[in-house]
């Protein structure tokens, strides 16, 4: 809401510098004591009666006439305006007249009634003419301001320009002041902000030179809702305290509960919600005290929508519906449409706060299923886990099996190897008998048992095949190595398990007979002997006739009391056999 149009005062014809002064306090105190400069005229015209000079009787009127204007005093307008149209009578004055005429004008414009602007402009055709630049400067001032409550901002505009130059050049700095400040209001109607800016920031200037303080912390009311749609919150924030400071100290409420609500709407727009809304709750609180329903209007305005911006949707509601009902003018289905509009609005709003807070909800649940989802996949992965660690055991185990078993059988092998080793070192490989070691070792255990005793009387027969050689050279090493075959199998099939034989050299073999005695060994040697001789050989094998000489010795303890000597003795034996003509068994003298 703008205010502090219509500030102009009629100039006083006299110059002085001393009524200049008094001039500008007069023009000051119908804006900021519109009241106490009613009371003050009207003493001052009952002390002076007609010896007052009728130009500051005019001046005085016209101060009062302001002033009963925007105290909306009608008694006291219809005062001053009849004085000066009897002004103008009486001293023939247009001025007076003209100046009755823009009050008239000024207060049927303010409320509405017949021809405000009509009136405005025959006032100001009065005196547009006249010679004197003060009283032309003042009626385009007067015009600027009828165009601009009228809310004609593009027809006041230029007028106000004029004002401004015609002020300017007179070097009244007030009523550059006034001009600048109309203009201001003008081009904010205009919406043409920055412009506007510009223009009230001159005014204050001008008010500053002029020395009228009241009046610049007023135009700074104006400029701060500039500042305000600029986003200068901090700035607008500043002059709205500055008037507050101002009008508390001189006691105007109505002007500190507007210059509160700008305060507000400053704080509002520098995001300081809670705060604004809590100082527009103050606010409005005492404009219901101090009865100030007008302002009050405006203040409901404010505080919904600081309701709405802190959530405090039930108030904002109330609000709305509180102007609604103190905007009297509205018929009762266009409040209820407005009631129903407004309860639409905030059923929408509630029912966005509520999605939001479902929408909310929903977030949470869903990052508590993604936290679950998280923690199932979690679980997932370790299980996997162990199933792979168990299945590695499980696989080195069997691998372990693998190789102790593979050891198993290696060993297996390995023993057998050995036993067969240890086989082939006892066997000859030719025959697949027992071999000179073999031999040894088992007369060797034979006599280990029976060293001392005659008893056991183990016979030992020692056979060499007659002229090998010649057999070998006749008919092939080959050949004769069967020879040596059929020769053991002969053996070994006569003597059965009663007897050991070995193979102990090229065609010599032993045969070693546990107890059984030299008789019966003679006669076995015989056996052997004679069976040899009589082998049928195959027919592929070119030999004649396979003769053997035998050797035999009994084992007595005494000329023989160890193998070597018992060997000894078997060997003597045979070289008897071969001696004496081959093909024959000799044994060895017993002892004694
Ligand atoms: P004698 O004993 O009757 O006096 O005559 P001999 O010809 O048998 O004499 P000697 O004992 O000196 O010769 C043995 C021969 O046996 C010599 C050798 O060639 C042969 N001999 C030795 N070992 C083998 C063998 O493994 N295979 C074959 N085929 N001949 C062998
Ligand atoms: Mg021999
Ligand atoms: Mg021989």
């Amino acid at each position: 809401m703008l205010r502090g149009a219509w500030l102009g005062l009629l100039l006083a014809l006299t110059a002085t510098p001393v009524v200049a002064a008094s001039m500008n306090a007069l023009r000051e105190r119908a804006v900021t004591d519109p009241r106490g400069l009613i009371a003050s005229v009207r003493h001052q015209l009952d002390q002076a009666g007609s010896t007052l000079p009728p130009a500051r009787e005019r001046e005085l009127l016209w101060g009062m006439g302001t002033a009963a204007i925007n105290s909306n005093d009608d008694a006291a307008l219809a005062e001053a305006t009849l004085r000066l149209n009897g002004l103008a009578t009486v001293a023939h004055d247009p001025v007076a007249a003209a100046a009755a005429g823009f009050l008239r004008a000024r207060h049927d414009i303010a409320n509405g009634f017949g021809d405000g602007m009509g009136e405005a402009l025959k006032a100001a055709n009065r005196v547009l003419g006249e010679a004197d630049p003060e009283i032309v400067a003042w009626a385009r001032f007067q015009l600027c301001d009828a165009y601009a409550l009228d809310e004609k901002p593009s027809k006041a505009l230029p007028l106000c320009n004029q004002a401004v130059t015609a002020y300017r050049a007179l070097g009244d700095d007030y009523g550059q002041g006034d001009a600048e400040n109309d203009a201001g209001i003008a081009l904010a109607t205009l919406n043409r902000v920055d412009d506007a800016t510009v223009a009230y920031e001159r005014a204050r200037q001008h008010f500053a030179k002029a020395k009228a303080e009241q009046l610049v912390v007023m135009v700074g009311d104006n400029l701060a809702q500039m500042y305000l749609k600029l986003g200068r919150a901090r700035e607008a924030l500043a002059l709205s305290q500055a008037s507050l400071k101002q009008e508390l100290a001189s006691g105007r409420i109505s002007d500190a509960l507007n210059s509160s609500t700008d305060i507000a709407r400053a704080e509002a727009a520098l995001g300081r919600h809670r705060q604004a809304y809590a100082r527009m709750r103050e606010t409005v609180a005492q404009a219901r005290k101090a009865g100030i329903n007008g302002q009050l209007i405006d203040m409901l305005q404010v505080e919904s929508r600081l309701a709405e911006q802190v959530g405090q949707l039930r108030q904002a509601l109330a609000d709305e519906r509180e102007v609604v009902r103190l905007s009297s003018n509205i018929d009762t289905p266009a409040l209820r449409a407005i009631e129903l509009e407004l309860e639409q609005r905030y059923a929408a709003r509630e029912k966005e706060l509520r999605i939001g807070e479902l929408e909310h909800a929903n977030e949470l649940k869903d990052l508590q299923l993604k936290a679950a989802q998280a923690e199932a996949a979690r679980r997932h992965e370790q299980q996997r886990r162990q199933r792979l660690v168990s299945l590695t055991i499980a696989l080195l185990a069997a691998a372990l099996l693998l190789i102790v078993g593979l050891l198993a059988l290696l060993l297996r092998a390995q023993r057998r190897h050995a036993a067969e080793l240890q086989a082939q070192t006892l066997r000859d490989p030719l025959t697949g008998i027992a071999n000179r070691r073999a031999f040894q070792q088992r007369a060797s255990e034979l006599l280990g048992g029976a060293r001392d005793a005659r008893t056991p009387l183990h016979v030992l027969l020692l056979i060499d095949i007659d002229h090998f050689k010649c057999i070998n050279d006749s008919i092939g090493h080959p050949q004769g190595d069967r020879v040596l075959r059929l020769l053991t199998d002969h053996l070994r099939g006569t003597v059965g398990d009663a007897c050991f034989v070995a193979r102990i050299g090229g065609e010599e073999f032993a045969v070693l007979c546990p107890r059984m005695g030299l008789t019966a060994g003679m006669r076995l040697a015989e056996a052997l002997r004679a069976g040899a001789a009589a082998l049928a050989l195959p027919k592929d094998l070119p030999v004649g006739k396979l003769t053997i000489s035998i050797g035999v010795a009994q084992f007595d303890g005494v000329r023989c009391h160890d193998l070597s000597s018992w060997m000894r003795a078997a060997d003597q034996a045979l070289y008897v056999a071969k001696s004496g003509g081959r093909d024959q068994v000799a044994a060895s003298k017993l002892a004694g």
